[in-house]
């Protein structure tokens, strides 16, 4: 393997769901739902494809999907966007994320990112040369420490790649804290990428788009999905919206990556983001409801269990069951309690500071839901 993904081992993601299969244990780890997406869309889908709409789509999107997506980002941010210049479609946000980086960013340019992070955002790096500085949140409110974001930044600094709702612990920058990255961006040059994938699962506060505050818009990469919020995880659909100058950067990376993404799934996802707010108001409620399931279960087992704002996440200290760390406690867990969570130690560049925190997420049926949370109850 390249020198440049040598540390990286199988996802993490990977080997717990392989474990779970094999242990046949509830899986609270990956997180993708166990039920399916909406009908109209997978209707949506199987018309494109008897329609004979099945060849390449054009690179950076169909246009009906373009206009879909700039029409649902002026709804929620407030922001107006060409379609056809600042708007480009990938196959997931994981690419949206790597044409972002690779498309933007030189080797040895340092980008900064917040740890715990998901895990695509330094292999990615890694992949392109940049230089990682990392900020570490902590619990119990995983709040952005300004003044050691301040401090990491220097004249090598070319971008902060965030997340908000944040994967994995469920913290949403407030908009003291955006507006205190906003001003150190522009203050010192600095790009921003902005993963937004759980923006429609935000049950504590209202989601904000970094984008959305001024001086922002031109220095930023808004990233997101049809995964999450259509519980389409397979389908791979996502998105980049940035002024155009970036947008070139992004799209070049984006035709020799993967040139076009499926364009059946593009037909449906422009259909699904036309579909009346109603959908959303419903969505979060019954996410609402699994995430209250999970919560008092977690908290009746006897984990300390951190707030979580929005994602499908939950995150907790599993230091009250003795076990040394959280790779340990995942593995027992598993074998003697039959569920899955994910470790999180992974999700640092020093993986001490996860040593105490595992993520559990709730987007599987109620059903599933207590059957999980009555094991741990029972066994822990
Ligand atoms: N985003 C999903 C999670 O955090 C995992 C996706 C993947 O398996 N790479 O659970």
């Amino acid at each position: 393997v390249a020198k440049r993904l040598e540390k990286f081992k199988t996802t993490i993601f990977t080997q717990m769901s392989m474990l779970a299969i094999k242990h046949g244990a509830i899986n609270l780890g990956q997180g993708f739902p166990n039920f399916d997406g909406p009908e109209f869309v997978k209707e949506a889908a199987i018309q494109a494809i008897r329609d004979g709409k099945n060849q390449y789509a054009r690179g950076y999107g169909i246009p009906d999907l373009n206009s879909a997506i700039a029409a649902r980002f002026k709804k929620d941010s407030g922001l107006v966007v060409d379609p056809e210049t600042e708007v480009t479609v990938t196959s997931g946000c994981t690419e949206a994320i790597a044409a972002t980086i690779l498309g933007l960013i030189n080797p040895g340019d340092e980008v900064i990112l917040f740890a715990p992070f998901y895990d695509s955002y330094e292999a990615t790096l890694s992949m392109a040369g940049a230089d990682i500085k990392c900020i570490t949140l902590r619990p119990p409110d995983f709040a952005i420490p300004i003044n050691e974001l301040r401090s990491a930044i220097s004249k090598k600094t070319r971008a902060i790649l965030m997340n908000t709702p944040h994967n994995p612990t469920g913290k949403m920058f407030t908009r003291e804290e955006l507006n205190e990255i906003a001003s150190l961006c522009i203050e010192n040059d600095v790009l921003v990428f902005s993963d937004e994938v759980y923006d429609k699962l935000a049950f504590e506060m209202e989601h904000i788009s970094v984008a959305s505050l001024p001086g922002m818009y031109e220095r930023t990469v808004t990233l997101n999905s049809l995964g999450k919020t259509f519980s389409l995880t397979g389908w791979k659909i996502g998105w980049a919206i940035a002024p155009p100058h970036l947008t070139w950067g992004v799209r070049q990376a984006h035709s020799f990556l993967t040139f076009a993404t499926n364009t059946p799934g593009q037909w449906a996802a422009a259909a699904a983001l036309r579909t009346p707010d109603s959908y959303y108001v419903e969505l979060k409620r019954d996410y609402a409801a699994k995430k209250q399931i999970l919560v008092e279960g977690l908290k009746e087992a006897g984990f300390k269990v951190f707030p979580s704002s929005g994602t499908y996440f939950v995150v907790v200290d599993h230091t009250p069951f003795g076990l040394e760390n959280d790779i340990a406690f995942c593995e027992f867990l598993i074998k003697e309690v039959g569920v899955v969570a994910i470790p999180t130690s992974v999700f640092y560049l020093n993986p001490e500071e996860g040593k105490n925190i595992v993520r559990f997420t709730f987007c599987k049926d109620e059903g599933t839901l207590r059957s999980a949370v009555e094991r741990m109850k029972a066994k822990l």
